[in-house]
């Protein structure tokens, strides 16, 4: 069997002294893995650079059976992003969204497609110089859409009121009425407009200049926040960025 599709190594795992088992995420054949052989001693053939960082990439994976671990035959960059790993906050911002894939769950449907040009559009940004806080907040909120996890913002969770939104619920998955959220005010975090109009974007890339930069932080937060619930642990690519994005 033999795959060939554009790919972007989400993950890298050492295997023995001279491989990888890399996940990569495709537009074709959603996320797949494949053992990337002798990567690590160098080659020749340029696979080991290709495989680590943001680079869109052209690969062909070759496997025994469908089920079967396939071995990469052949990584090439073909959208090379070498700014980006020189650029500490857009990077850490590009390592979440790869754990944010990584820990979702990939539906079985024409969606693949989406994810990929959603996280591959989001890296092309960061290397562009798009302000990283944004980047994240943008393309998290529309992953979570993506992968079945999107917001109910455009009416309350709890009676169904498009009136007097006033709280975010995370738990529920989103905006709560002035009236449903009075008695968990003290635990509901306060959402106003823009945050709303933020969570019912469904568009790519996603229109947030009317959010403030608190407001753009508090959206990030909500994004991951939802992410943590989702998987084992909390998300660990979010401390390093906002270390580095001072936020
Ligand atoms: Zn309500």
């Amino acid at each position: 069997m033999r795959i060939s599709d554009r790919a972007l190594a989400i993950r890298r795992v050492p295997y023995r002294d001279s491989s990888w088992i890399v996940t990569l995420l495709t537009p074709c054949h959603g996320v797949i893995a494949a053992m990337a052989r002798g990567v690590r001693l160098g080659g020749r053939d340029g696979s080991r650079a290709a495989l680590t960082g943001f680079h869109a990439l052209s690969i062909e994976i070759r496997a025994r059976a469908p089920d079967a671990l396939g071995t990469l035959a052949r990584a090439e960059i073909v959208e090379p992003r070498y700014r980006l790993p020189f650029l500490p906050e857009a990077s850490a911002a590009g390592q979440l969204l790869f754990e944010a894939v990584h820990r979702l769950e990939m539906p079985w449907d024409a969606r693949d497609g989406a994810i990929f040009h959603c996280v591959d559009g989001a890296l092309e940004a960061l290397e562009s110089g798009a302000d990283p806080l944004a980047v994240a907040a943008g393309s998290i909120s529309r992953l979570l859409g993506l992968f079945g996890h999107g917001w109910r913002a455009g009416d309350c969770v709890g009676c169904g009121t498009r009136a007097r939104l006033r709280f975010v619920s995370v738990k529920r998955g989103g905006a709560v009425c002035e009236a449903c959220g009075a008695p968990y005010a003290d635990r509901l975090p306060k959402a106003g407009e823009a945050v709303f109009a933020a969570m019912a974007d469904r568009s790519w890339p996603p229109r947030l200049s009317g959010l403030t930069r608190e407001e753009m932080l508090f959206f990030y937060q909500l994004g991951v926040e939802a992410l943590n619930r989702i998987g084992p642990r909390p998300m660990s690519g979010d401390v390093s960025f906002r270390q580095l994005a001072n936020v």
